[in-house]
């Protein structure tokens, strides 16, 4: 190992750097039944790594498709004796990482089931974590020496969110159980850090953060326009109905509120996708995005976190999302296949909302200034505020151009000719 004395975008020192040992590539390639298989970077090596050897705390974030599923795959893999309890905030998500680790054999289990001891992973949901049972049951498997890690899972949402932040200060019950505490997250912005370990009470000595340099997303084109609140309706429907979509493509709108949801799909010809739906008519409507029936989906950002689709080329804003976070989430869903996808939001204005402390966290405040700079970039805001550092998309390698730094280019080449 070796360290610098550079300090972090937080103002601290960063982690020590190391150097993933060959051991650890090697269970990869087992688990993937791979020998030529690598980690996707230095950074997820690391991250299984560290939570191999448990003696630190760990913050991961990563971008989408960096591979944190690994992070409870890898090492349950390596060792058959211990348990990993896994804190999950959304049904979909979980959904999707019992998919990934029964693909790899890794037995799976959830909290309350009779045999969920026999099993490596533990999936748990945070309302469900934040009830005494389980902090006994999480200290129980920690004196009985099974228990080796606990992982939250877009853990961004225990800070962020109006909905978990009530369950997150139970979650410092969970330190009790004596192991190591894993935050996977793809949206954690660097002036936080120390306002997540305080929370927890955790001191930051015990911790380790690892960080991607750069969140940014270069296959999306952000573009905002803006136009009068009465003719929103109209400018949406407009724009999707003049997007051509490949077979295998799709496009999702996201509307603020359940009542201009449904407004919008029924203006599009679907059903909107809203959270007081009971789950068959939920799946129904996911069935029919998936399968094509309808390549548009309409809703509420209830469906933004784990939806898994690679091909969505288009993400529609009907008024600019509350927090930064969340406008980050939401068009992450575009682009997951790396090819050039459009973000475009129609807004009357900035973001209806408060400045509680929610969406503080979350970025109401720097949502509302990306907004209102109607000639800035908008790259520039989302890295600035995620990853401590702003990059436009000119200074962004591969970027697809935002709509104004598009504007800026035109007319830097009409000024040159
Ligand atoms: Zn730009």
């Amino acid at each position: 190992m070796r360290a610098t004395n550079i300090p972090g975008p937080s103002g601290h020192p960063p982690p020590p750097f190391l150097i993933v040992t060959p051991y650890y590539t090697r269970c990869l390639q087992l688990l993937l039944k791979d020998d030529t298989a690598k980690f996707r970077s230095e950074m997820q090596g690391q991250m299984v790594e560290y939570l191999a050897r448990g003696d630190r705390h760990l913050l991961i974030v990563l971008p989408t498709g960096g591979g944190k599923t690994m992070a409870m795959a890898l090492p349950s893999f390596i060792e058959p004796d211990g348990i990993t309890l896994v804190v999950v905030p959304f049904v979909a998500l979980m959904e999707d990482l019992k998919k990934r680790l029964t693909h790899w054999n890794i037995p799976w289990g959830m909290f309350g089931q009779k045999d969920a001891d026999t099993k490596r992973v533990i999936f748990v949901s945070i309302e469900v974590a934040a009830r005494p049972e389980f902090t006994q049951y999480s200290r129980n498997l920690g004196t009985s020496g099974l228990l080796r890690r606990i992982i939250l899972d877009e853990a961004h949402h225990f800070l962020m969110s109006s909905h978990f932040r009530p369950a997150f200060i139970y979650l410092v019950n969970l330190i009790a159980a004596g192991c190591s505490i894993g935050f996977l997250t793809g949206s954690m912005p660097p002036e936080y850090e120390d306002e997540l370990w305080s929370a927890l009470g955790i001191p930051r000595h015990l911790t380790i953060t690892l960080r991607a340099p750069s969140t940014a997303r270069p296959e999306i084109s952000y573009r905002f326009t803006k136009v009068d609140a009465d003719d929103l309706e109209e400018k949406v429907v407009e724009y999707v109905n003049s997007v051509t979509l490949r077979e295998e493509e799709r496009g999702i709108v996201f509307c603020n509120t359940k009542a201009k949801a449904r407004q919008m799909a029924e203006a599009l010809g679907v059903k909107a996708y809203t959270s007081e739906l009971k789950l068959h008519e939920k799946k129904e409507i996911m069935r029919d995005w998936l399968d094509g029936t309808h390549c548009w989906l309409v809703g509420t950002p209830a469906i933004g976190s784990g939806l898994d689709h690679a091909h969505v080329r288009y993400v529609v804003h009907v008024e600019p999302s509350y927090t930064l976070i969340d406008y980050t989430q939401e068009t992450g869903r575009a682009g997951r296949d790396g090819k050039p996808s459009v973000a475009q939001t129609f807004h009357s204005g900035p973001p209806l909302g408060s400045a509680d402390d929610a969406t503080r966290f979350g970025g109401y405040e720097e949502m509302a200034a990306m907004v209102k700079a109607v000639d800035s970039c908008p790259r520039f805001h989302m890295t600035r505020f995620l990853d401590g550092k702003g990059a436009n998309c000119p200074a962004t390698p591969g970027a697809e151009f935002c709509g104004n730094c598009q504007k800026r280019l035109v007319r830097h080449l009409f000024f040159v000719c």
